[in-house]
């Protein structure tokens, strides 16, 4: 789960991204709209944490009402210390936001908050993903394979999720980098190429009946596994 935090103060951004982090979340940082704004165009986020103080021409709640004038549906949840304050909290709601926290606040809760934000998008096509004998529940970052509770690296499991959610769609490398990675976070350029080995070799040894193929300058395609013939 990649999530875009817009956030000028320093400590509030590495809180976010470190605490997040370590929950299994993929935290970019923008300090203002037009950083954002940049972010947005080059990734494919799962969800914005938006502070409505910003520096610049443009605050919060502005970038919000344009973000929402493009039909962008992603989830976004207001970081503010404005959020005492019931007119802004409102204001924010108004202008399309999902939730709203006020500061300071607790990371387990902003967790849980944006957990239930990601649950939105992922309830529309089910709320597992399943394909031959393997059955995921991202929001509970839950897997079983043939009925025995699997778990996988953060990662690892990122992938399998992106994978399942596009089962027979070749996906692109780059695709499943973006998703996986915040910027100036340091890959290795064989990263997923190793991390694609254990998770085939995980999943081959609880006899997931799936399979994962590599294609050659494009990428790799989930497809099920229909096993020998006959
Ligand atoms: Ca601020």
């Amino acid at each position: 789960m990649r999530v875009l935090c817009i956030e000028d103060e320093q400590i509030a951004a590495e809180l976010v991204k470190e605490g997040l982090g370590s929950l299994g979340f993929v935290i970019d940082n923008a300090t203002d709209a037009e950083e954002a704004e940049a972010a947005l165009a080059a990734v494919s986020y799962d969800a914005i944490i938006l502070d409505l103080g910003l520096p610049g021409r443009v605050d919060g709640l502005t970038f919000l009402k344009r973000l929402r004038a493009t039909k962008s549906v992603l989830p976004v949840l207001i970081l503010s210390r404005r959020g005492s304050e019931v007119q802004s909290r409102t204001a924010g709601l108004n202008a399309g936001a999902d939730d709203f926290l006020a500061k300071p606040f607790d990371l387990d809760e902003l967790a849980a908050r944006l957990r239930a934000l990601l649950r939105r998008p992922a309830a529309l096509m089910g709320p597992q993903l399943v394909c031959g004998n393997v059955v995921m529940r991202p929001d509970e970052m839950a897997l079983e394979v043939g009925g025995q509770t699997l778990e996988l690296p953060r990662r690892e499991f990122g992938i399998l999720a992106h994978l399942l959610r596009n089962v027979g769609r070749p996906i692109p490398k780059s695709s499943i980098l973006d998703k996986l990675y915040a910027f100036g976070e340091e890959i290795a350029s064989n990263s997923i190429e190793v991390q694609m080995h254990h998770l085939r070799k995980r999943l081959a040894a609880m006899g997931a009946t799936i399979r994962i193929e590599t294609q050659r300058g494009i990428g790799y395609v989930l497809m099920k596994d229909e096993g020998p013939p006959g």
